[in-house]
């Protein structure tokens, strides 16, 4: 009997993972179609100076809505991507319209997300050169953010491809940083130009002393390397004089502004007094 029950619960469990794998290869499927008939979007978050009120930048980020469930996110489906492969047409396409749309917005900087798998592929420096020439995009205004990840286990390709990207003059930024094995050897042996401080640091500020301390033990680490820091998910008043006590070079989060269409970034160019935040006072810290 105990017998009986072993199997049956083996065959649930294996009627569940195939449930799961089927629904994953449907989603994979309709990702496809979604690639190929134009159904993603990019969104565009401010990032800004540390007033607040000086956009520096702007980081893209892919949206899909799908027909019958809605908002994906991107957590869940660039994974997906990555899986099945579609991650290379996908990050094609992100990186072209990146720029394309940059181009209407001449004094800001570009972000873009490059995913490990992308970024192994021995052709992304050619892609991304290729990209850059027939958009006309400024290589100077692009920002290429990768993850530790791309760097584990695959030091000298990974260095041979950001050198070339550098050579073609784009920037380097290190996202999420701390989250990961934040190996200090990373920072010396790969010339990132950015290092952007995870948003689970920024969110405990007020709350946890030892958040406190790793953001300002990132800012001196990253200003003595000689590159830009910057913090991401920056929500609150108090946050955000932290920080800028801290000496972070530029911040990015809901305080400034969630991800956007393109044409409220450029309505935000146009009137930079609309979008002031450094009147508002903190509920408590002074920086
Ligand atoms: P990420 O690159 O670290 O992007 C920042 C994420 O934090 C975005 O989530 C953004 O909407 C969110 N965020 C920004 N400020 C705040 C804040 O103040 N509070 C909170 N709660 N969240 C904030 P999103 O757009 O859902 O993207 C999630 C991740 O998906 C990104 O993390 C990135 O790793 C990946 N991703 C998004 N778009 C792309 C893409 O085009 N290509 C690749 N390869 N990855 C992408
Ligand atoms: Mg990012
Ligand atoms: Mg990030
Ligand atoms: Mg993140």
């Amino acid at each position: 009997r105990a017998k009986n029950e072993g199997r049956n619960r083996a065959c649930i469990y294996d009627n569940a993972m195939d449930a799961d794998l089927s629904k994953r290869k449907l989603l994979e499927g309709d990702l496809r179609e979604a690639i190929k008939h134009g159904q993603l979007r990019l969104l565009y978050q401010p990032i800004v100076d540390k007033s607040g009120d000086v956009m520096l930048g702007v980081e893209a980020l892919c949206r899909w809505t799908h027909p019958t469930r809605g908002e994906i996110s991107p957590a869940e489906f660039i994974p997906l991507a990555e899986n099945s492969g579609l991650i290379v047409e996908l990050g094609a396409w992100v990186l072209r319209k990146a720029m394309l749309d940059g181009l209407a917005w001449p004094s800001l900087t570009v972000a873009v997300n490059v995913s490990p798998l992308q970024f192994r592929r021995a052709d992304f420096a050619d892609l991304v050169e290729r990209t850059l020439a027939e958009t006309g995009f400024d290589p100077a205004r692009l920002e290429l953010e990768i993850t530790e990840s791309v760097l584990i286990g695959n030091f000298d390709t990974a260095e041979t491809s950001m050198l070339r990207l550098k050579a073609l003059g784009v920037r380097l930024a290190l996202d999420d940083f701390g989250t990961g094995y934040s190996s200090l050897l990373y920072l010396r042996r790969f010339p990132f130009d950015k290092l952007k401080i995870d948003r689970s640091f920024v969110l405990s500020i007020e709350k946890a002393a030892d958040a406190a301390a790793i953001v300002h033990a990132v800012v001196s680490l990253g200003r003595g390397l000689g590159m830009k820091v910057t913090a991401e998910g920056v929500e609150t008043a108090d946050q955000h004089l932290f920080l800028r006590a801290a000496g972070v070079h530029s911040m990015q989060g809901y305080r400034f502004g969630r991800a956007m269409a393109p044409d409220k970034i450029a309505a935000r160019l146009e009137a930079p007094e609309a979008f002031k935040v450094s009147g508002d006072q903190p509920t408590s810290l002074a920086g």
